[in-house]
């Protein structure tokens, strides 16, 4: 039993994109109130339930409350964009860097389409910010955003950075929502540079 319907939106990307895998360590963003961090534990094998296979980590990260759920760290009450908690953050993580950073955060929707999609461009572009002290190289982000005039500046930004980036409209995903996901793969953290 998932917490919210947003779990099969993640399980339709991973069956199909292969985000997670046993062993990998997740930091799941706007988890509240837990379903992708539902999925990531199962995916992951947080719980060590697959006795042959690596162990992995999640860790979510939200505003509101959350619920424990088994096999998951979580840091509620949290702004993710607050200096103060990449800190806890990288302290959590069992090596201090995460393989894939999931975000399907949403600020409080104002109801004025364009500058909500705004509001969440900056939010995923702080994110990305953050991302470069707390991503493995070769890692990957899954993130949400609203689509809008501004999506291009987050899909720049991360064309610089990751070797493959894609965008995904869940099928389930309500037709009418203007959300879309970023997955971008393969993280540079330099390297594409190094090349020149
Ligand atoms: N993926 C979640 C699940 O499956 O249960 C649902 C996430 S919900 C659509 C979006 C969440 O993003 C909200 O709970 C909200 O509090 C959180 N959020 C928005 N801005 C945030 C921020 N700056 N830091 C942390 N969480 C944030």
């Amino acid at each position: 039993n998932y917490r919210c319907r947003s779990a099969f939106k993640l399980l339709e990307i991973d069956d199909k994109h292969k985000v997670l895998r046993p062993g990998l360590s997740v930091i799941d963003c706007g988890a509240a109130p837990g379903a992708w961090s539902q999925v990531a534990v199962q995916r992951v094998n947080a719980l060590g339930t697959d006795p042959n296979a690596p162990v992995g980590f999640v860790l979510g990260v939200d505003l509101l409350h959350i619920s424990p759920l088994e096999g998951a760290v979580f840091l509620p009450n949290a702004d993710i964009t607050d200096p103060v908690m990449l800190k806890k953050i990288q302290k959590l993580l069992p090596t201090g860097r995460a393989d894939v950073i999931l975000s399907d955060m949403a600020p409080n929707a104002t109801g004025i389409r364009e500058l909500d999609h705004q509001k969440l461009i900056n939010l995923c572009l702080t994110l990305l910010d953050l991302s470069q002290s707390i991503l493995r190289p070769r890692g990957t982000i899954l993130c949400k955003f609203w689509d809008g005039r501004e999506a291009h500046l987050l899909q720049n930004r991360l064309m610089e950075h990751f070797q493959d980036v894609r965008t995904i409209k869940p099928q389930s995903s309500r037709k009418e929502s203007a959300e879309i996901y970023y997955l971008a793969k393969l993280y540079n953290d330099g390297v594409k540079h190094q090349k020149h």
